[in-house]
């Protein structure tokens, strides 16, 4: 029950649309197991919205690099409805916890910042390493 891989030989072959999903599904995830929530439904909400992005982009080809930011978006609203704020804000240290939004919503080299401190925090995909590099003030 993996379908992530298509590589079946005699397949259709992947398209270049294809490795564009492909691409972005992995950068989500990556954010997804940094803030620890790739649980197995959380995945399945990932899916969920390649499935829809991959309508849409077949439908505009050209929005083929915005769909990273397109799917952390998606999977952020999920979130949202089934478990909470996602991904939480980890530059302020104090406060309200909030979480990062996706900047441009629908354009290419999508990054997670922060509103409440003015900042990018990572690149969509990019999580793991913000966190790594801990802002210690
Ligand atoms: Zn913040």
């Amino acid at each position: 029950m993996d379908p992530h891989c298509p590589g079946e030989p005699g397949a259709h072959p992947v398209s270049p649309l294809e490795q564009a999903l492909h691409a972005a599904r992995a950068l989500v995830i990556a954010d997804l197991v940094a803030r620890e929530v790739a649980e197995a439904d959380v995945v399945s909400l990932v899916e969920e919205s390649v499935t829809h992005r991959r309508w849409w982009v077949e439908q505009w080809p050209e929005g083929a690099g915005f769909l990273a930011g397109l799917i952390a978006q998606d999977v952020q609203d999920a979130l949202l409805e089934r478990y909470g704020r996602w991904p939480l804000c980890s530059v302020c240290g104090s406060g309200d916890p909030h979480a990062l939004d996706v900047e441009p919503e629908l354009g290419p080299d999508p990054h997670w910042v922060c509103h409440k401190a003015g900042v990018r925090v990572a690149a969509v995909g990019g999580l793991g390493r913000a966190t790594g590099g801990a802002v210690s003030s």
